[in-house]
């Protein structure tokens, strides 16, 4: 069974993604360049990602005192999906991109967290370089979000840290004005950060020449005291390794050191880090601080950082959804493959009749059914949501508006509705699969007498 149809129908049927076309922006677009992308990206995630999925839990990531190591099937299927343009998909033609609209990108994006969520694709630095071509300069722009969008460097999001979860206002990791000439950098003010970033997704690895972190951090006032609250948050590039304005490596290793790599109980293709920030470990032009380039004004952090948290929030929605739906594909194959028990007719069961496959037993279709509607729901809702990410971005002025709006409400319900049904389609699906193995250990409880099931 293909994901496909599904995702054509929701496209075409009903979203109507071909009328985007009559927008400037996608006016070279046709229903052909739509379908060559999905085929390409549903190739890729049968070649790549599949076959490797259960590789990239057993193979947890590991770290050798130098070098964090993983498999190489991650390096492969990395390499061949920045290869396939879609890091730039909705991008500008100028900078290499193939002006996509977000919803079909979105769609292509679906079958490689079908495929392999865990191996991950592009989001964390899609949406950083995204971030950066909202608020960042020319320079910050050319330099840094152009190179992730190429597949050169990748990107992270610092914000939380041990003592900061889900309340950002205590975030503690302070920024300092590097030396007397640092507004002049070319790169943007810089500034020497220290503190610890907690839960770091995609930290420290090799996959790519550099990493880019997008790092929340406090800048003391007068008095040295952090200001309180998230109105005190800026935002800073931190790369894991100095660069020069014309994007080359100029040899020094970045004040960002890995304390430590997270054990996962999922989702273990992708490396989770605590990193520490300017510790001296690797001390830049003799002092300790990582070095880090201030984007947009002080104080606005949080407000930049939310640009890339939406993107991220739609992808994590989009994940758990194809998770699920993962799941659903698998026990639908199952279920119409296994044979056990025969259907109850008018005198009872006849067990001179063969078995019938599990898939007729009606509470086996039931749960089926429940988690087709479950994900291919969820599935629906991401999509939609991407329809009104085109419309606010190329929409007319009240029509953006509109999805605007309805984007704000919407957003949170795209990551947290498919991360809670979709686990349970995936628990309905193990019940499923379970039933035959149940019903044996009831009868041989009761037998016993046991009252269990
Ligand atoms: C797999 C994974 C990847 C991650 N990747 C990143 C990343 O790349 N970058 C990054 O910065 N962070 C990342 N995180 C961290 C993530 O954003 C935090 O886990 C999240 O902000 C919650 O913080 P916490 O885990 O410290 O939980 P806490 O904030 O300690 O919350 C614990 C519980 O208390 C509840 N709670 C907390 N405050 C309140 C309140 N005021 N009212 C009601 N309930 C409350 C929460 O809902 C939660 O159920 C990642 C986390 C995971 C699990």
């Amino acid at each position: 069974m293909s994901l496909r149809p599904t995702v054509d129908f929701l496209l075409h049927d009903w979203l109507g993604v071909e009328s985007l076309r009559e927008r400037e922006r996608f006016a070279d677009h046709s229903r052909e360049t739509f379908d060559a992308v999905l085929d390409t990206c549903e190739r890729i995630a049968r070649e790549k990602y599949a076959p490797f999925n259960r590789l990239v839990d057993t193979q947890e990531p590991h770290f050798d005192g130098e070098k964090v190591i993983l498999p190489q099937a991650t390096h492969d299927a990395q390499k061949a999906y920045a290869e396939s343009g879609m890091l730039s998909a909705a991008q500008d033609y100028e900078i290499g991109g193939m002006q996509l609209p977000y919803t079909v990108e979105a769609a292509a994006n679906a079958f490689f967290a079908m495929a392999s969520v865990s191996i991950g694709s592009g989001m964390l630095t899609t949406g950083n370089a995204n971030l950066l071509m909202a608020h960042g300069t020319d320079t910050q722009k050319r330099v840094f979000a152009l190179n992730e969008f190429g597949g050169r460097w990748s990107g992270t999001m610092c914000l939380s840290e041990p003592q900061a979860g889900s309340s950002l206002s205590d975030v503690a990791t302070r920024a300092l004005p590097d030396g007397d000439d640092f507004m002049d950098d070319p790169l943007g003010p810089r500034f020497r950060l220290k503190g610890n970033k907690m839960w770091i997704s995609a930290g420290e690895h090799e996959l790519t020449e550099n990493i880019i972190h997008l790092v929340l951090a406090k800048i003391p006032g007068p008095d040295g005291k952090l200001p309180p609250g998230v109105k005190g948050i800026s935002l800073f590039i931190v790369p894991k390794k100095l660069v020069n304005t014309e994007a080359e490596l100029t040899g020094e290793r970045n004040d960002v050191a890995l304390a430590g790599l997270n054990h996962k109980c999922g989702w273990r293709g992708t490396t989770n880090t605590l990193l520490n920030f300017g510790e001296g470990k690797f001390p830049v032009r003799g002092a300790a601080g990582a070095v880090g380039y201030l984007v947009g004004n002080p104080g606005e952090g949080l407000r930049c950082m939310f640009h890339m948290m939406n993107e991220a929030r739609i992808g994590v929605g989009m994940a758990a959804t194809m998770l699920g739906m993962a799941g659903y594909h698998a026990s639908l194959a199952y279920a119409k493959d296994r044979p056990q028990g025969r259907p109850v007719g008018p005198e009872g069961k006849d067990p001179s009749r063969p078995q019938s496959r599990i898939i007729e037993h009606a509470d086996v279709k039931r749960m089926l059914l429940a988690q087709k509607s479950y994900c291919e729901g969820a599935l629906a809702l991401e999509l939609y949501c991407a329809r009104l990410v085109d419309e606010q971005h190329t929409g007319a002025a009240d029509a953006a508006n509109e999805a605007r709006l309805l984007l704000e409400v919407l957003t949170p319900i795209a990551k947290s509705w498919p991360s809670e049904w979709c686990l349970e389609a995936n628990s309905l699906g193990h019940s499923a699969s379970t039933a035959a193995m149940a019903t044996r250990a009831t009868f041989r409880s009761s037998s016993t007498g046991a009252t269990t099931a």
